[in-house]
């Protein structure tokens, strides 16, 4: 069978070159890290030489297609005008900076509301990725399904079709699903993943699938909290990674863990788990 793309959000705090020998060290054939500090600050000038040796890790051990992770403080649909101008600005530089490294994706959090409502949410993160996207980038940009915790965005399918809708250059645009966020969005994937992979493509067309975020949850289903767990650990359990793991519909996507742990270890361990859930299937 086709190699699982596997990984976790990786650190770039030591450079882009260390980041990818992490995941070698770990066993990891995909992998996500912030475009810049995840409370959203200034973003360091890429290094080329950093980059060079970045470049070669991922060629010499055929790591990616990578997923890189917008900060969590961008808010594209948020109430306050300069909140929304920052996170246009820096959603731009951003994706100019990944014209570096191209042939990637890029994954955000379409943004709260903020008692706005969703259909203003929606006008503006639509306005918002018109000014961001610029026909002919080589990236990606995927929505993130999420949780529905607060005045979140992006909680059904249905509110991550009609933003793609209402984008000009929605070639461009793709969905990374949140295996923790979709089943507290109240999607079953515990008892019927391959019903809830059949919603996603009546609404919203399973071509655009392009990233797995893989988290256990916390909570129950449709608990709309967005707690993660350790793979195994939480109210999925492993039964549903070994069916995410070995759907032919999910097989080559990069699926990436964002699970609670110290270090480097429980990932490596959490990506060994994973591979043995795909291969034990194969065997019986
Ligand atoms: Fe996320
Ligand atoms: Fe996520
Ligand atoms: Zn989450």
């Amino acid at each position: 069978m086709k190699d699982l793309l596997l990984g976790c959000h990786l650190s770039t705090s030591n450079g882009y070159a260390a980041m990818a020998a992490d995941a070698v060290s770990i066993g990891a054939t995909t992998f996500a890290f912030f475009t810049r500090n995840p409370r959203g600050g200034n973003a360091r000038e890429l290094d080329a030489q950093d980059l060079e040796g970045f470049f070669a890790t991922l060629d010499g051990h055929g790591i990616g297609p990578l997923v890189a992770h917008a900060p969590y403080t961008y808010n594209l649909c948020s109430s306050k005008p300069e909140t929304v101008e920052f996170a246009r600005r820096a959603m731009r530089e951003d994706l100019e900076r990944m014209e570096r490294m191209p042939g990637h994706l890029y994954n955000f959090h379409p943004g709260a509301h903020v008692k706005q409502g969703v259909d203003e949410g929606i006008r503006l993160i639509c306005e918002g990725l018109n000014e961001v996207l610029v026909p002919g980038q080589r990236t990606t940009v995927l929505l993130e399904t999420m949780a529905g915790k607060g005045t979140e965005v992006g909680r059904s399918f249905e509110e991550l079709a009609r933003i793609i809708e209402g984008v000009e250059h929605d070639e461009l645009l793709g969905v990374c699903l949140d295996t923790c966020h979709v089943a507290d969005a109240g999607y079953d994937i515990v008892r019927d993943l391959d019903g809830v992979l059949d919603e996603f493509d009546r609404v919203i067309g399973l071509a655009r699938l392009r990233a797995l975020h893989l988290n256990d949850s916390k909570n129950p289903l449709g608990s709309h909290k967005d707690r993660h767990e350790r793979i195994g650990e939480g109210t999925l359990g492993l039964e549903t990674f070994r069916a995410v793991v070995t759907n032919a519909r999910l097989a080559g996507l990069p699926m990436v863990l964002e699970t609670p742990q110290d270090g480097l270890e429980g990932w490596a361990r959490e990506i060994a788990l994973l591979r043995t859930l795909a291969t034990r299937e194969d065997a019986s």
